[in-house]
């Protein structure tokens, strides 16, 4: 969550700014601002509540001239959203600006401290009290602002990725990170600094991934500078190259990126299998697995922990490793499972899932499996995230860059991987069969036109959705591999159309949720034919019986949903354990359809932002 970038080189860096801001704005839209260090000396900072648009209509009116500066746009975390808590911060003496990603936990202790000292404050966010910090550690260390920073980050407790700036000196940038993402993006004579690459690219794609505890000093002229904040010693420089392209960071003639994200998926899923089934279709071969294959072979348990969308996808892993793999296993929510004293030995295998992979409680779960003797093993979209960097092997999902606060594509690609991952450790172990392996694996290999199909319900579901824009409440069920299902489509409307939803076991509904049902409540089924269909057909009647009116999420001949549903959507019948990634499809179009309706904005929900990088 929030967005920083710093831009020091040649050009002008108001615009480069903006635009990386603009690119970031997913991880945040509370306020934005901006700090430019000009080469008179001064230090201009334009702030504004709201998104980026509100920020260029304030600076815009003003002198935008430099080639150096921070912006930030913000997820409030401490504070409302409003001008004076948006960022960069600047000290007492205005002389030092910051913009930061994270939440200084000790912050109200280093407040009250600074107070006695005389220093007073302007806003409520533990951001001010860091840059009021670092002026206090200047002051009474006489040193340089390096060695403030420092000094200054020893004492806080906390996440945190900053940007510092300061009067008179337009040639340098520090910047620092613990917990929370930054990446920095060397070019020819000018250097980038921003929470993830979007910024960067079309500028340079050769990029740092700072390390947690680095502090990295850029000044113009010279090298990059990265050191240790504890130690103070030189730390190695890792260039990388970035591959990334601008036409993935556009919304490419789609309204939304949501939407995009949902057409991109027969590409994405491409992307996500490539090279990871062999071209007969007899064998998986996912190198994390295969490469410890003696882990696989020796797991008395699997645990996954992940958050939010990430966790739906983690129940349907679980589903699919204990069908193919015979491990049990357990999911949790990352924020539970580490307050939750879990019980975890040097056997098991923690799986930790996070699109972004910077989610602040998945990190910090991986830490807890770490030292509790367990492997850990991640799944991520984001490559050179902190996940794939603090877990002992994983599986990049390689669905490109998604920008859509609801997750949509990355949600497909986790449940690829979870089934590739389920497959690949089903051979090694010898629990599953050849004729399995390739069922799966050949309508894996043709999900990209599975979904293409998928796809033609737009128009259908785009009519539907005006029946139930005014909807207040909804109800999505499912059953067995659909059962998360249910909860991902109920996730997604309730995020983009603010809709109450819930989703729940179909055959749960008649212990509490068939109290609501009633006209006014909509109720979503998702009824493959898989072995729970004449189940499910079951619970449909009793919706029915109580005037509910159902949409249902069937596959081709079927009958007795078509007579009993108010609407149905037929998809391609895949093997039972790919029903959810060809069921979701039409869920993650119906919530943006109906958000739509409402004349949501689809990308910027109110509330929420991607990459959940604060606990
Ligand atoms: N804690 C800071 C604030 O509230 C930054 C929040 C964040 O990174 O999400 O302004």
């Amino acid at each position: 969550m929030c967005g920083i970038i710093g831009y020091i080189g040649s050009q002008d860096a108001y615009p480069i700014l903006i635009q990386g801001l603009r690119r970031l704005e997913y991880r945040g839209y509370d306020s934005a601002g901006v700090a430019l260090a000009r080469q008179d000396g001064s230090l201009a900072v334009y702030k504004a509540r709201g998104k980026v648009d509100n920020l260029e209509t304030v600076a815009s009116a003003r002198d935008t001239s430099g080639n150096a500066g921070i912006a930030h746009t913000r997820w409030a975390t401490h504070g409302e959203p409003n001008d004076t808590n948006a960022h960069p911060h600047t000290s007492q003496s205005g002389r030092i600006a910051i913009v930061h990603n994270g939440t200084i936990e000790n912050y109200a202790v280093l407040r009250e401290a600074l107070a006695q000292h005389g220093f007073t404050f302007k806003s409520e966010t533990d951001t001010e009290v860091l840059a009021q910090l670092i002026e206090y550690v200047q002051n009474e260390n006489h040193c340089d602002l390096v060695e403030a920073v420092r000094e200054a980050l020893l004492q806080v407790e906390g996440a945190y990725a900053i940007v510092v700036t300061e009067q008179g000196r337009p040639d340098r940038l520090i910047a620092a990170r613990k917990s929370s993402p930054l990446v920095i993006g060397v070019g020819d004579d000018e250097t980038f600094l921003a929470s993830d690459a979007t910024p960067i690219v079309g500028f340079t794609d050769q990029v740092v991934y700072l390390k947690d505890n680095e502090l990295a000093i850029i000044e113009r002229g010279k090298p990059l500078q990265i050191k240790s904040l504890d130690t103070d010693e030189p730390s190695d420089i890792d260039i990388q190259p970035l591959k990334m392209s601008v036409a993935q960071l556009e919304k490419g003639g789609y309204d939304a990126f949501m939407l995009k994200e949902i057409f991109e998926q027969p590409s994405t899923l491409l992307d996500c299998l490539r090279g990871r089934i062999t071209d007969d279709c007899s064998r998986v071969v996912l190198s994390g697995v295969v490469e410890n294959a003696e882990r696989f072979l020796q797991a008395h348990r699997i645990v996954i922990v992940a958050c939010g969308t990430s966790w739906h996808a983690a129940l349907i892993g679980k589903r699919v490793i204990q069908e193919l793999c015979k491990i049990p296993v357990e999911v949790e929510y990352a924020s539970e499972f580490r307050y939750g004293n879990p019980m975890i030995g040097k056997n098991d295998i923690v799986i930790a899932i996070s699109q972004s992979g910077e989610t602040a409680d998945t990190l910090a779960a991986i830490q807890l499996a770490r030292e509790k003797g367990a492997w850990v093993y991640g799944i991520c979209n984001v490559v050179g995230a902190s996940i794939p960097r603090n877990t002992d092997s994983g599986t990049y999902i390689h669905v490109g860059p998604e920008i859509g606060v609801a997750s949509t594509k990355a949600f497909t690609g986790q449940v690829t991987v979870l089934t590739l991952l389920a497959l690949c450790a089903g051979q090694i172990r010898g629990t599953v069969s050849r004729e399995k392996v390739r069922e799966v694996a050949q309508a894996l290999m043709k999900m990209p036109e599975t979904i293409k199909e998928v796809l033609k319900l737009d128009g259908p579901i785009r009519q539907l959705s005006r029946m139930f824009t005014y909807a207040h409440n909804f109800l999505y069920l499912g059953r067995g591999y659909n059962y998360p299902t249910a909860l991902e489509g109920a996730l997604k409307l309730k995020e983009i159309s603010y809709i109450h939803a819930e989703g729940y076991p179909a055959a749960e509904m008649k212990h509490g949720p068939i109290a609501l049902i009633d006209r006014e409540m909509p109720t979503v089924i998702i009824a493959p034919n898989d072995s729970l269909y004449d189940k499910i057909v079951s619970n449909v009647e009793q919706v029915k019986s109580r005037g509910g009116s159902v949409i249902a999420i069937v596959n081709p001949g079927n009958d007795k949903m078509e007579r009993l549903a108010d609407c149905c959507l037929e998809v391609p019948e895949v093997p039972e354990c790919l029903t959810p990634i060809v069921s979701s499809i039409p869920l993650q179009l119906l919530a943006y359809y109906i958000a739509v309706n409402k004349g949501k904005d689809v990308d910027r929900p109110r509330n929420l932002a991607k990459s959940v990088t604060v606990e």
